[in-house]
């Protein structure tokens, strides 16, 4: 019988704990859109501290935080950004930074580790001599941990690398951090450290954080100043939103701690799938909460079909294609869980009935 559902679907699923409930229902609010909410304030004040910005910014998503951000850097309509053409600004944002920012995009390879080429990158730089027919390239974007590659890390000097690159050509740099955290602890590298190179960070607060809703971007005061006034613009700008940096406060200040485990979590539920016959996972890949296992031709389960099976069994999951599965960890989910869910994948792969209970 099910008595629980275990949600490996996304880290966005995890819901506000009773102590994230509590500090909502007792949180000091005002007028956030002049100004005046004290919590929003203590949130973003605490975000500058920890990733060695100026300023912060609370935004209602990780999409906004990108969005302003990439169009405060390219402020003239035409401008480029340099991005991955396998990043989520790219292949998940609706092409925002376009239609709604006049931003045009100028995708380069990603690599399997999240990383583009350092040569590629300074190659895609377009020559400022030649603006008849040249947009101005005016911004460089990363994105850690990289989402779409299985959660890896980009190292501190590769970000440095890229720093220095946008550096000589006069270019921003902003990173794409809606799991900065996870990047941090995986990599033992502080979080200011880590993006020291940036002008700009976005940073998701209800991922792995767990907090109900909300992203944070950080930069410099006049950066946040004018993101400010483009969150308005956008209908971005929230009366008493200390209500929900209440909860954000509680995760940034709570759950960064509970994230080594959750990358332990995600080793142990990859060396299990490499145990079921017919699966498989590159463990090395494994660098954080993300996992993706492939389904080999002889097994005798589709994707789909093992994820219809799983949900029978309360453990949730989706298929990235017919033959491969992506799996998220997050706090919400606890050891015992992982082993019951290898167990049902087990069963279903082999074709045996389920006999555990949960
Ligand atoms: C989830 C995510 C975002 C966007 O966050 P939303 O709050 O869903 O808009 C941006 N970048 C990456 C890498 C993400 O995983």
């Amino acid at each position: 019988m099910v008595t629980k559902t275990i949600d490996l679907r996304s880290d966005t699923v995890t819901k506000p704990n009773e102590v994230m409930r509590a500090a909502m229902a007792n949180a000091e609010v005002d007028d956030d859109v002049l100004s005046f909410d004290p919590t929003a304030f203590r949130l973003e004040a605490e975000m500058a501290r920890i990733t060695g910005k100026e300023a912060a910014l609370f935004v209602p998503s990780g999409t906004m935080g990108n969005l302003i951000s990439v169009m405060i850097h390219c402020e003239v309509r035409g401008s480029e950004v340099i991005l991955g053409d396998n990043c989520h600004i790219h292949i998940f944002e609706n092409g925002g930074i376009s239609t709604i920012g006049g931003v045009h995009p100028r995708p380069v390879k990603n690599n399997k580790d999240g990383t583009m080429d350092i040569d590629l990158i300074e190659a895609a730089i377009r020559n400022p001599n030649f603006e008849i027919c040249y947009p101005k390239t005016r911004l460089i974007c990363l994105e850690n941990t990289h989402a779409n590659t299985g959660g890896k890390c980009l190292s501190v000097e590769y970000i440095d690398e890229v720093g220095v690159l946008a550096k000589k050509h006069g270019l921003k740099l902003h990173i794409d951090g809606a799991r900065i955290f996870h990047a941090s602890v995986a990599l033992g590298v502080p979080v200011n450290r880590l993006v020291q190179a940036a002008d700009s960070v976005s940073v998701c607060l209800s991922k792995g954080l767990g907090a109900p809703v909300g992203s944070v971007i950080v930069g410099s005061r006049e950066f946040i100043a004018r993101a400010r006034i483009l969150r308005k613009t956008l209908g971005g700008g929230m009366r008493q939103v200390g209500i929900l940096c209440a909860a954000a406060l509680v995760a940034v200040q709570e759950n960064v701690e509970k994230l080594a485990d959750d990358h332990k979590k995600a080793k142990a539920l990859a060396e299990g799938l490499n145990n079921i016959k017919g699966l498989k996972v590159d463990i090395a890949s494994v660098q954080t909460n993300i996992l993706y296992f492939d389904i080999s031709e002889d097994a005798n389960i589709t994707a789909h079909k093992l994820i219809n099976q799983l949900e029978e069994h309360g453990v949730l999951m989706m298929a990235d294609s017919s033959s491969r599965i992506r799996v998220v960890l997050h706090y919400q989910i606890s050891a015992a869980d992982v082993q019951y869910t290898l167990a049902c994948i087990e069963q279903a792969v082999n074709g045996t009935p389920f006999k555990n209970g949960h």
